[in-house]
């Protein structure tokens, strides 16, 4: 397979050093992926995490503030200074924290360092999910049906917008986010109830206001599309995942491909992708997420970052997604077109949590004993051992679980029996929920959509 990056026409910054602004399984990702690339690492921590093993293996590991994210892994100055001390060139923000934080990546740029991810521009257009959706449709991606326009503040107005769409509609917020900010409205009666619901929360969380609406699709899939784009203006996609297993609109199993999706239908939405990141003058990696219902796509966001699940992406493309984002920033251009992409066999990923699989509380608590599996096209990402201690103040993200095989049967077959190695103890784990999804039969004719997984449960504790 050709290589993805020339080595000529240097379009960005040079750096030796990268400062890892993020903690847990993807600080660790991360930096090794710089080591990799030959680059050297920053990690930094929170008072929470010193005894982190990614610390330990960076060049420099500096403690950068309390537990409390809001001191350090959100502290913008505190991140800016420890580049400084340290020499760093560039900034990787990972995922959550301050990875979609325009702000941040701008005040990274002034201070004269390379942010490994898109332009502020691109984020802040991104990050609000009504001009977003405005600039889908500008490019031709479709959306779901609704306006690209807020809510205005008149009953009248909101309600014919409503009888227009047809319900069920969903209230969302524009700034919203990790499933938040968003209330279905079954019929016209509850409208305006959950306007007011949902706009208190917007204020409150998102600093924002501003919601809107569109159409609440009922079985849809989420389906979401990988690219890659360089500082020239070339960009290719990587295929897509299928990551409709949710609790809660978080997702728990990602799986690339999505099953049953034919090339016809997906080339022309993915074109349009391309045609946006043109249109918006995207840089790095991103994902355009959608919900696929009866043959069709409806975009629903962009995530303008790296993103949990992109190890399927990986495991089928055979492109290392976090170098490639380290070799745009440094201006290496893309050399690889589309019809070099070639994504082979199927690939699945289990999100590991520390909770209780009944409750799904949190479980906080030291590992007593771990045994991870092993063996060939069986990858873990995390920064875990034993005798670590999971602590209470962040996601429960623990650990993630990848397999990959020539058929989505084989690779179902693979995870079964990587999952009944699998033993963390000490703390509660998702591993029983994970265990039992690998051995149902709708899961495995792929016939999941969105509420498949929260149906499946509360089946479960009726029975
Ligand atoms: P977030 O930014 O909070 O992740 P998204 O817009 O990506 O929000 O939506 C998260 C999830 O909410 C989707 O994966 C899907 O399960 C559900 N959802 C969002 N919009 C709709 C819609 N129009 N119809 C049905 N479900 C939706």
């Amino acid at each position: 397979m050709a290589e993805p990056f020339g080595k000529a026409g240097l379009k960005g910054q040079r750096f030796d050093t990268v400062l890892i602004a993020n903690r847990g399984e993807v600080a660790a990702r991360i930096q090794r992926a710089c080591r990799e690339l030959g680059l050297k690492t920053v990690a930094i921590c929170s008072e929470a995490d010193r005894q982190a093993p990614y610390g330990n293996a960076a060049d420099t590991f500096m403690c950068i503030g309390p537990a409390n994210a809001a001191g350090s892994y959100l502290n913008q100055n505190a991140i800016l200074l420890a580049a400084h001390l340290t020499g760093a060139g560039a900034i990787h923000p990972g995922y959550g924290f301050l990875s979609e934080n325009a702000v941040f990546s701008e005040a990274v740029e002034r201070a004269g360092l390379a942010f490994i991810g898109p332009e502020a521009s691109s984020i802040a257009a991104m990050g609000d999910k009504i001009s977003a959706k405005r600039a889908m449709i500008l490019a031709g991606v479709p959306c779901v049906p609704g306006p690209d326009t807020s809510l205005p503040d008149d009953s009248a107005s909101v309600e014919q917008i409503a009888e227009e769409i047809g319900y069920p509609v969903i209230i969302k917020a524009a700034g919203g986010g990790g499933g938040r900010g968003m209330r279905v409205v079954p019929h016209a009666g509850k409208l305006h109830e959950a306007i007011a619901l949902t706009r208190e929360e917007a204020r409150q969380a998102f600093g924002s206001p501003a919601l809107y609406m569109e159409k609440f699709l009922q079985h849809p899939r989420h389906v979401e599309i990988q690219v890659l784009c360089d500082n020239n203006g070339n960009g290719i996609w990587l295929g897509h995942r299928d990551c409709s297993m949710q609790r809660r609109h978080q997702k728990v199993v990602e799986e690339a491909p999505a099953p049953g999706i034919f090339s016809e239908t997906i080339e022309p939405v993915a074109s349009a992708c391309m045609e946006a990141c043109r249109q918006i003058g995207y840089r790095g990696v991103g994902t355009f997420e959608f919900l696929y219902e009866n043959g069709a796509f409806y975009f629903i966001e962009m995530n303008t970052r790296l993103q949990v699940e992109h190890p399927v992406t990986e495991m089928t493309s055979g492109i290392d997604i976090v170098q490639a984002q380290i070799m745009v920033a440094q201006g290496f251009p893309l050399e690889m077109r589309q019809d070099d992409v070639a994504c082979v066999g199927h690939s699945f990923e289990c999100r590991i949590n520390a909770e209780d699989h009944e409750s799904f509380l949190p479980s906080a608590g030291t590992i007593s004993d771990l045994a991870l599996p092993e063996g060939p096209n069986i990858r873990i990402d995390t920064h875990i051992h034993a005798g670590y201690r999971v602590s209470p103040y962040y996601d429960s993200l623990i650990a993630k679980l990848i397999v990959h095989a020539p058929t989505r049967a084989e690779a179902m077959a693979k995870m079964r029996e990587a999952l009944a190695a699998t033993r963390i103890e000490g703390i509660s784990t998702n591993l029983p929920l994970l265990r039992m999804l690998f051995e149902d039969e709708g899961f495995a004719r792929g016939e999941t959509d969105i509420h498949y997984l929260e149906q499946w449960l509360r089946k479960r504790r009726a029975a």
